[in-house]
């Protein structure tokens, strides 16, 4: 503590007369003998210590002065290092976040989550390009859609940051690609630290989309038929006991379709194998047309189809498969034979089984359907037989 500030100089004053009025007189005499001394030794004694305290005193205000203006630039380089330690931390933060999400919707919540730390505050979003149309992955504060877009569209020009008027943008990229575009408000100005912050996290989140994107890739190459489109036979059975066991708790109904293409080794056999497979593709690309998005599409094998159907009581599951079975027959593969365009016909035999309630034995369920297409194929092909039923729903030519 400090016995004696600024402000109280004029009790300093008044301490020093009292102080000087105290020894006036020892300091006269010292002076007295000072003086003797000088002329007994021919010296200037009196002057030189003047000087030399004069000296001392100034030397001592600089070396202060330099010494506080020291530890001013010491408190501002930690206050610095805390700054940039926080941002740090914010960064790892965000990319621990990314690290462990592997799917868009999963990178959006963990973006939303950190963009307000990321960009301290300011408003700020996230703007993400899928080649065809740009798609907001996450906002902070009261920003409109267009208004990002517009920003985002204008700031993909290059890779570097673009201050437009109403948001400074951080381009983000793939592989060299443009994937999207973080922006904040520029109000106030984005310091240069801030700057650099932001840049990181747009780096981050354009490896984190793209690492999502293999991801997906790899999954889908894993789980689909590359021909048909259709899932593989190990998802469809992943798939259906999960469905299974989802249908019991919910107490919903499922159904399950087999169906076989009709006579499919003629048409290899007439045509060739490259013609039998666009005919299993146009089958894959016909299933996709008429059934719903929620119905999960299945190549069993060779020419021989899964498709099963949530949430569908019998009847309805019935019309599906009569609906699918008509389609097909009405829409012929087209096929070049020399100079002409010749339209492959096939047909398919359809085996349904509904699962009733509580039931999570799969293999019985595909036995049943099985068994079903079997009747099909017996009772003439091109039909669609039930389960548990005696007769073909569907006649042949009964249409
Ligand atoms: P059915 O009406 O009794 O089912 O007669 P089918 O000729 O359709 O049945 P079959 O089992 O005798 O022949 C199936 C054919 O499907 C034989 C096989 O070579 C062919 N096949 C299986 N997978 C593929 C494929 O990926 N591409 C092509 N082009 N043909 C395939
Ligand atoms: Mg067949
Ligand atoms: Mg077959």
């Amino acid at each position: 503590m400090r016995l004696i500030s600024r402000s109280d100089l004029f009790l300093l004053v008044g301490l020093t007369a009292a102080l000087f009025t105290i020894i006036s007189r020892p300091l006269g005499r010292v002076l007295d003998a000072a003086h003797e001394i000088d002329q007994d030794l021919g010296l200037q004694l009196l002057p030189g210590l003047v000087i030399l305290a004069v000296v001392f005193v100034f030397h001592q205000i600089r070396k202060r002065h330099e010494s506080r203006a020291e530890a001013l630039a010491a408190a501002a380089d930690a206050r610095q290092a805390t700054a940039r330690a926080a941002e740090m931390e914010r960064l790892v933060g965000l990319s621990q976040a990314l690290g462990q999400a592997l799917t868009h919707d999963a990178i959006g919540a963990a973006t939303a989550a950190h963009l307000p730390a990321i960009a301290e505050g300011r408003p700020a979003w996230v703007m993400v390009w899928n080649g065809v149309e740009w798609r907001r992955l996450a906002v902070h504060g009261d920003v409109p859609l267009d208004a990002c877009e517009e920003a985002a569209r204008r700031a993909t020009g290059g890779p570097r940051a673009d201050d437009g008027p109403d948001a400074v943008c951080f381009p983000m990229f793939a592989a060299g690609r443009p994937v999207g575009v973080l922006g904040v408000s520029p109000n106030p100005p984005v310091p240069e630290h801030q700057r650099a912050v932001l840049a990181a996290a747009a780096a981050l989140l354009g490896a984190s989309l793209k690492n999502a994107e293999l991801f997906h890739e790899v999954r889908e190459t894993s789980v689909r038929d590359s021909l048909t489109g259709c899932f593989n036979r190990q998802h469809a059975l992943e798939v259906m006991d999960a469905e299974l066991r989802r249908a019991r708790r919910s107490r919903l109904p499922l159904a399950v379709i087999m169906f076989d293409l009709d006579h499919f080794k003629a048409i290899n056999d007439q045509y060739g194998h490259l013609c039998g497979d666009a005919v299993l593709a146009g089958v894959g690309q016909r299933m996709k047309v008429v059934l719903r998005g929620s119905d999960v599409k299945c190549r069993w094998g060779g020419e021989e189809f899964l498709v099963l159907l949530p949430d569908t009581p019998p009847a309805g599951a019935q019309r599906v498969a009569e609906l699918l079975r008509h389609d097909l027959e009405e829409h012929p593969a087209r096929w070049r034979v020399g100079d002409l365009q010749v339209d492959i016909r096939v047909t398919a035999s359809f085996g349904l089984a509904t699962v009733t309630a509580g039931e999570v034995d799969a293999t019985a369920i595909l036995a049943r359907a099985d068994a079903a297409l079997y009747r099909a194929k017996s009772s003439g092909r091109n039909c669609v037989c039930v389960a548990g039923e005696s007769v073909e729903v569907t006649p042949p030519g009964g249409r």
